[in-house]
């Protein structure tokens, strides 16, 4: 794997009023790996990507991606850019069918619809949806529409996917499915950054992990080694979720 850094975030900070959110955090991501980012609820997790993937601005800091500074940067030119993401709560266009939803995302790139249908179809067929492709979002389950939104995300042929808690919501035979997806996605070369409480999903397919704990970063290594570390178990007492 390069140790080319795709995503470089430096000394960022989010405030709300008087809550630091993200506290004068530095990570990178390297062209090609797969990072795990773990901490408790409220640790920051989400808001991170939400500045990442210019849902939200920084109060200071920089993130670089691909050389290029992208703090000031709205969410679509990011988009744009290469960073795609999937939301905790899927927010499916309803009405339009599993397919046309994905092509939305395919479009961004794909101006003629032929074409922007190709990708949104291979994608499909990767996450393993064809067979619902003219079912209308309404009638989604879960799990489906989790995998719907990778698919979206994917359709924009990103260089950095964010999954911001996928597996929330699922049961364990459905985790094990979904987690078999992800690693045909990560072997695509693509880099990813995982938000993710099941432990399982990080130690399968992080190379690295980062640990947030109350918008501060307390930890950075393997999966194993994160794990082991006194700050992350002191941190997690009372996490049941974490266990498993
Ligand atoms: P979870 O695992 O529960 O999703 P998280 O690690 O993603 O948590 P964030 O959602 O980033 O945590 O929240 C970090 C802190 O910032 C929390 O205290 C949260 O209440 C607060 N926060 C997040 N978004 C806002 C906002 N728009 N306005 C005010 N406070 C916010």
């Amino acid at each position: 794997m390069s140790e080319e850094r795709i995503i470089v975030v430096d000394h960022l900070t989010k405030r709300f009023g008087g809550l630091k959110a993200v506290d004068d955090v530095s990570i990178h991501l390297n062209r090609g790996e797969t990072l795990g980012l773990i901490g408790a609820n409220g640790a920051g997790k989400t808001t991170l990507f939400n500045m990442i993937s210019g849902v939200l601005k920084p109060t200071s800091g920089t993130i670089t991606f691909d050389g290029v500074e992208i703090q000031k940067k709205k969410a679509h030119e990011i988009c744009k850019m290469g960073i795609g993401r999937t939301y905790q709560i899927v927010q499916p266009f309803t009405t339009l069918t599993l397919l046309e939803n994905v092509l939305a995302g395919a479009l961004m790139r794909h101006p003629r619809v032929a074409d922007a249908r190709e990708v949104a179809e291979g994608i499909i067929d990767m996450l393993g949806i064809s067979h619902l492709k003219n079912t209308k979002g309404a009638s989604l389950t879960l799990i489906q529409l989790k995998r719907m939104e990778i698919a979206r995300a994917l359709a924009t042929e990103p260089k950095v996917l964010l999954l911001d808690e996928v597996m929330a919501g699922l049961n364990p035979g459905e985790r094990v499915e979904l987690l078999e997806t992800m690693q045909k996605i990560k072997e695509t070369g693509i880099s990813i950054i995982i938000i993710e409480h099941i432990m399982k999903v990080i130690m399968t397919l992080a190379d690295r992990a980062y640990v947030l704990n109350q918008g501060c970063l307390i930890a950075e290594d393997t999966p194993q080694k994160v794990m082991e570390h006194p700050d992350v178990i002191k941190s997690y007492i009372g996490e049941r979720h974490y266990a498993s």
